[in-house]
């Protein structure tokens, strides 16, 4: 992770004109000599109850509460963490970062990323001058026109165009300075088999998508083709040092501020379909480029918005696809649900027929994954006892991952009717399993193996998984593959870890966390004690720059890491945690002070009772916060 000097919040906190910040979404009114009001960026209202301060760049909303700094506002409004709105706020009121403590490798590296970037970016911009101004690209402005997209938007993504010629691009970036080496590292060259591998233009004759990061740096491009003898339809840039295909969304950093503002982000498949939302006023919007999301495709979904909508083709494979991102979701902190869409029509085709407020609708309908589950499931022919049997044993799982809902009530009622069975025994048929597997020990139903559980949604919605919300702590079997087993895991080392996992997964507080904490008389193996030393310098990519040379330590984290995205984690779990923690210290420390002893066990009892009962409040407020999630 890239640590900045510490001087570096108040050198940009000083260069940013906070009433621009804020004005960039928000009219404001001069409203008292150090004070501008206007309408809440965070919820919806007609009388301003929005207000900041321009001397000391913070704000405050009396109708939804929310208060913070210039930071705290680009964090919400961007969805950005602290580093990332730091960079952000940099870059746009002209601030150098100055870097600290960076290791000569790794500002080499930086050093050849930083290159990579600026080729891929005047790369991006020569191709959308191309589309725009040469007569070779004359058929791809007509088929995007076509498609319904107006220029603001195509330039918004920057789309452009490659021209067929060989090496137009190679060459251009030689003439600019750039290394052959360097044009092939950024992807922009493939290697021609004969001619002693010469390198020559990936991209030829194509429609070209930017894909950047999250701050609308250039990473790659996904490439269209105009010709229908042109394999194969799309192009991707490969894998290399700046782009992973797995882990991008594309439109992501223009989608961020509506789907944090919003609090749902819209999924579609193609670039065409994320431009022609975007278009159509829906920004939420992102692109999975293939019907198959991946892990780290869910991991950044969530990072964008609580909610995330599948709005897929309703084709067999579009279906499938939603299946899939379902079992994807597993065990991540986000609610899936499912826009319908009229079969045979992808987003884009739906904005051409029937206008942006019908998409818009739809999207606001979209339904909660378990229904849309229950729904595929009842529609197949059910005619016999045998398929009504297999329908019912497939739903099981489903359902029973439910807790008592309305929403379970009314799928129960819906598989009543279709089946033409009684609703008390549909009901009773979803009942048994669930006790089971809430008692841990016997096996789950087929759902938790196979993925088809309604609780895919969001973890721990219904607490019973988690009887003390975020506190399961994991079993003796936690040694990384083959490593063989390790020994059991002491109850405080268990302790220590999941404290550690939780901090992953809420980095911000987690940070916090870790700072107060006291490595050496809170942890009690050498183990966490290292990990938790190595996540104060890294919480936020703990797994980006993983020590090659200290393979414990790498898989601790990892395991970690991986644990992060499994477990429910609240603010008040993290607490307990912590408060745990100390505990778990104050009753080492008393233990010690009986055998010496020594006359201060009085105070340390206080303070353990004193901690105590901070502890049970934390806990209590922890379930009540799992319990209270919606399904
Ligand atoms: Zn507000």
């Amino acid at each position: 992770m890239t640590r900045y000097a510490s001087d570096s919040r108040d050198r940009v906190r000083d260069a940013v004109d906070m009433v621009d910040l804020v004005s960039k979404g928000t009219e404001l009114r001069r409203a008292g000599a150090d004070h501008y009001s206007g309408l809440c960026p965070f919820h919806d209202e007609r009388t301003p109850s929005f207000g900041i301060s321009p001397s000391k760049k913070v704000f405050h909303c009396f109708g939804c509460s929310r208060s913070g700094d210039l930071f705290d506002f680009v964090m919400e409004t961007e969805g950005l963490d602290f580093v990332a709105a730091l960079e952000s706020l940099a870059d746009r009121y002209g601030v150098t970062l100055e870097r600290e403590d960076e290791d000569p490798q790794a500002a080499e590296r930086r050093r050849r990323r930083e290159r990579l970037s600026e080729l891929l970016d005047r790369t991006a911009e020569y191709y959308a001058r191309y589309l725009w101004e040469s007569e070779e690209a004359s058929r791809a402005r007509a088929y995007l026109e076509e498609r319904g997209l107006a220029r603001e938007i195509l330039e918004r993504f920057r789309v452009g165009y490659a021209p067929s010629a060989w090496d137009k691009v190679f060459a251009g970036s030689l003439r600019r300075g750039f290394k052959a080496q360097e044009v092939w590292e950024a992807g922009l060259a493939s290697r021609s088999q004969q001619g002693a591998g010469r390198l020559y233009d990936r991209f030829r004759g194509r429609i070209m998508f930017p894909l950047s990061d999250r701050r609308g740096h250039v990473l790659g491009f996904g490439a269209r083709a105009l010709r229908s003898n042109q394999q194969p339809k799309y192009l991707n840039t490969a894998d290399n040092a700046l782009y992973h295909k797995g882990r991008q969304l594309f439109g992501a950093h223009l989608a961020r501020a509506e789907a944090a503002r919003a609090g749902v982000v819209v999924v579609v498949e193609g670039y065409t379909d994320v431009l022609a939302l975007h278009q159509a006023g829906i920004e939420n919007t992102v692109g999975i480029m293939g019907t198959a999301l991946t892990t780290e495709q869910v991991v950044e979904l969530s990072a964008l918005a609580p909610v995330v909508a599948l709005a897929l083709d309703a084709d067999g494979a579009g279906r499938e696809a939603m299946l899939r991102a379902a079992q994807t979701a597993r065990g991540k902190r986000v609610e899936l649900r499912v826009v319908a869409l009229p079969a045979g029509m992808d987003p884009a085709d739906l904005v051409a027929a029937q206008g942006a407020e019908a998409v818009r609708s739809l999207v606001e309908g979209s339904i909660p994954f378990v229904r849309f589950h229950v729904e595929q499931i009842l529609s197949a022919p059910l005619e016999s006892a045998e398929r009504k049997d297999a329908a019912l044993a497939e739903l099981r799982p489903v359902l029973a991952g439910l807790g008592p809902s309305v929403m379970r009530e009314e799928l129960i009622r819906l598989t009543a009717d279709r089946l033409d069975l009684s609703h008390g025994l549909v009901a009773s048929l979803f009942e048994g399993p669930r006790r089971a597997a809430a008692d841990g020990g016997s096996p789950r139903g087929r759902g938790a193996r196979d993925g088809h559980d309604g609780r895919a949604t969001r973890y721990g919605s219904d607490g019973r998984d988690a009887p003390a919300p975020g506190l399961r702590e994991e079993g003796g079997r936690s040694g990384g593959a083959g490593q063989g087993p390790r020994a059991p895991l002491s109850q405080a080392e268990r302790t220590e870890r999941t404290f550690l996992a939780l901090c992953i997964a809420l980095p911000d507080l987690g940070r916090e966390a870790l700072r107060r904490v006291d490595l050496e008389r809170h942890f009690t193996s050498e183990r966490t004690r290292r990990a938790a030393a190595y996540l104060r310098e890294h919480i936020t990519s703990p797994i980006d720059d993983l020590p090659a040379d200290d393979p414990d330590l790498a898989s601790t984290i990892t395991e970690l890491a991986v644990r992060a995205e499994r477990e429910p984690a609240l603010p008040a779990t993290l607490e307990a945690q912590q408060l745990d923690l100390e505990l778990r210290r104050l009753e080492r420390e008393i233990a010690r002070a009986n055998a010496d002893g020594r006359l201060d066990i009085t105070t340390l009892a206080e303070q353990r009772s004193e901690v105590k009962a901070r502890f049970d409040q934390a806990i209590d407020k922890a379930t009540e916060d799992v319990g209270g999630e919606p399904i």
